[in-house]
């Protein structure tokens, strides 16, 4: 349910101390969460994100909506369990680029698999940040950043591929120095109708001295008449069509969103690569099966009376569960 009145980012921004590093691209990210909230009027106690662990975790912190920081790479099975005991929420997860692709690769596959309508937005920045700069699974193979003592022994994850593969029915990329575009996005990723998974680009100036924000922004890649040349460009602005309209639709859209997903170096597309609204939902699988599931959610039912006496009896289910001794 939207709210009548205009919101602005701010009411959805806290007092907590913010202690990332100055030109974090994560602010960008934190930001845009912040407008897209108020851009939809949405009612914060409606809302719940979930985060694992590094710099982006602590976005959670920094949002006023329900909000838990928990484990290393567990944010999408956390996230997951706040869908399914309340389906009326809307639910946002939050990972780094190590926490949800090396750690929580597992996960990012099964949560394509399920289709839940959440959103999952990846803070990619190449490096584990928190912890010093280590090469994350999103950093290119023998690339040296400031804080490696040798090239990138690993090829990288292409986050694009492995959401397309484990299913994403909506995948996009954007950058977090393009504010309105990434804002727009976090919109259409939240109102997606199934699992959405979005990929933001996001500099991390302290330990990633290569894909800066300069670089981004085609600093060093200047036309003949000394103009920067920005890497980034929005797949819309070609006339791409992400839409899967019918089924004949899904192999040519999953393709082109493949072919599209290996450009990179001067060129790196922006934008929904793939949408696909025309399977059911994780929440709706389950409906078929218990009638009740979205009248009589998990979270909508009540565990003790009034006076506190618990009303849930696990006598009958342990019961069942005992194996008998042979
Ligand atoms: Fe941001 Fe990098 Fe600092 Fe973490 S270490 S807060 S990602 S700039």
């Amino acid at each position: 349910m939207a709210l009548e009145q205009v919101l602005r980012p701010q009411d959805f921004a806290t007092e907590v101390h913010n202690d990332w590093c100055p030109g974090c691209g994560d602010f960008g990210i934190l930001r845009t969460i912040q407008m897209a909230l108020a851009e939809m009027r949405m009612e914060s106690h409606r809302v719940a994100i979930v985060s694992g662990i590094g710099c982006s975790a602590k976005t959670i912190h920094y949002i006023k909506t329900y909000g838990v920081h928990t484990l290393h790479g567990r944010a999408l099975p956390y996230a997951t369990g706040v869908k399914l005991a309340n389906p009326d929420l809307k639910v946002l997860c939050l990972s780094g680029d190590g926490d949800g692709l090396g750690i929580g690769g597992g996960h990012f596959v099964n949560a394509g698999r399920r289709n839940l309508d959440m959103l999952y937005v990846i803070f990619d920045n190449g490096v584990y940040g928190l912890t010093k700069g280590q090469a994350s699974p999103t950093l290119k193979l023998g690339v040296q950043t400031k804080s490696l003592a040798h090239p990138n022994i690993n090829d990288a994850v292409n986050p694009i591929w492995l959401a397309l593969a484990a299913g994403a029915t909506w995948v996009a990329r954007g950058y977090s120095y393009d504010v309105k575009h990434l804002r727009d996005l976090i919109i259409e990723g939240i109102e997606h109708k199934g699992y959405a998974f979005l990929d933001v680009l996001q500099p991390c100036p302290t330990y990633n001295n290569l894909n800066t924000k300069d670089w981004y922004g085609g600093e060093d890649h200047k036309d003949d008449k000394g103009r920067a040349m920005p890497r980034v460009y929005k797949l819309a602005d070609e006339g791409y069509d992400p839409v899967v309209k019918d089924a004949s639709d899904v192999e040519p859209k999953a393709t082109q969103a493949l072919e599209k997903a290996l450009e990179w170096g001067d060129r790196i597309p922006l934008g929904v690569f793939y949408r696909n609204e025309l399977l059911p939902t994780f929440e709706e699988r389950i409906a078929k099966r218990v009638p009740t599931y979205r009248t009589h959610p998990p979270a909508a039912q009540p565990i003790a009376s009034p006076d506190g006496v618990p009303l849930t009896d696990l006598t009958k289910l342990l019961r069942d569960l005992t194996i008998p001794a042979t």
